[in-house]
C-alpha cells in the first residue's frame, strides 16, 4: 500500500526535510552522487495513538501541560511498548490519550513525488500488525489493570517519523554521506526507523551532539 505523506503524517510533515532535501535533489540531479540508501529505513517509531474512555476517574475537562507519564511493558509477550499519556483540550474528562511506541517489524521506503514535490512511504500496515498488536495487549493490560476501554485510534499516523537517510545505509556512523564527503545528516533522518521503544528527541539530539563533536575538527 503506498500512502502519501499528508494521509500518514498529520501534522508532522515539516519533519520530513532532510530525507525529501536529500530526494528531490538525487532526483532533480542537483547532488547526482548522492546513494541509493537516501529514502531507505523510513519508520514510524513504532507510534501508535489509543484513548482509554470510560475511566473512573476524570482526567480534567481541560487536560494542559506537558506530556508527563510515561510506561514501559517489558513483559509483553510479542515484544516490549512504551506509552505516553498526552493530556489533550480533545477528548472529554473520562478519557486519556495514550501514544505507544515499539520497534516496528518494517521500516519502508520514502520516495520523491514530482507531481506532488512530497514524499512518499511504501510503509504497510499489514507488515506491522505484530507490532500493533503488542500494543494494543499492552493497553488491554492497562484497562484490565484499572478500568476504561480501549478505543483504537492507530490509523491517524505517526508523531515521530525517523530515518530516510540512516547510518549505516545512506550515511556512515559520523553523519557524512556515503559518495557526497562533506555532506552530513545529524538529524533523525539518521536514525533507523525507531529511537527504541521511546520518544526519540533526546536520542537525536545525543547523536548530533557525538557526530559534531569530532566532526567540526575533521571538516576539510
Ligand atoms: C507537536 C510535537 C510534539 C512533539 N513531542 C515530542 C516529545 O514529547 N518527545 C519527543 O521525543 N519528541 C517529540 N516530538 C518529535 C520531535 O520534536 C522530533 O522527533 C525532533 O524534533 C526531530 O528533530 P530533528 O532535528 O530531526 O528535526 P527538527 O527538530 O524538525 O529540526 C529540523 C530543522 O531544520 C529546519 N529546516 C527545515 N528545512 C530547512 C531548509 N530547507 N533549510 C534550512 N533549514 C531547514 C527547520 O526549521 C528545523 O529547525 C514532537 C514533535 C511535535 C511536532
Amino acid at each position: 500500500m503506498k500512502i502519501p505523506a499528508s494521509s500518514l503524517i498529520l501534522n508532522h510533515r515539516e519533519q520530513f526535510h532532510t530525507t525529501k532535501l536529500l530526494l528531490k535533489a538525487k532526483a532533480s540531479g542537483d547532488i547526482p552522487s548522492l546513494n541509493d540508501g537516501i529514502g531507505k529505513e523510513w519508520g514510524t517509531n513504532g507510534d501508535e495513538l489509543f484513548s482509554r474512555t470510560g475511566i473512573s476517574e476524570s482526567a480534567g475537562s481541560v487536560q494542559g501541560g506537558p506530556a508527563n507519564i510515561a510506561a514501559y511493558d517489558f513483559e509483553n509477550p510479542i515484544k516490549p511498548t512504551g506509552f505516553m499519556h498526552s493530556p489533550t483540550f480533545a477528548v472529554g474528562e473520562s478519557t486519556q490519550l495514550q501514544m505507544g511506541m515499539c520497534i516496528p517489524d518494517q521500516t519502508s521506503t520514502a520516495t520523491y513525488n514530482h507531481r506532488t514535490d512530497r514524499i512518499d512511504f511504501n510503509w504497510s500496515r499489514t507488515a506491522n500488525k505484530p507490532s500493533h498488536n503488542a500494543l494494543l495487549h499492552s493497553m488491554n493490560k492497562m484497562t484490565d489493570a484499572s478500568g476504561g476501554s480501549v478505543v483504537d485510534l492507530s490509523a491517524t499516523g505517526t508523531w515521530h517519523p525517523l530515518g530516510g537517510a540512516t547510518m549505516g545505509v545512506a550515511c556512515s556512523y559520523s553523519g557524512e554521506g556515503y559518495g557526497t564527503p562533506n555532506l552530513f545528516v545529524v538529524d533523525g533522518a539518521l536514525i533507523p526507523g525507531s529511537a527504541g521503544v521511546a520518544n526519540p528527541a533526546l536520542t537525536i539530539g545525543a547523536n548530533a551532539e557525538r557526530i559534531m563533536e569530532s566532526v567540526v575538527s575533521q571538516l576539510r
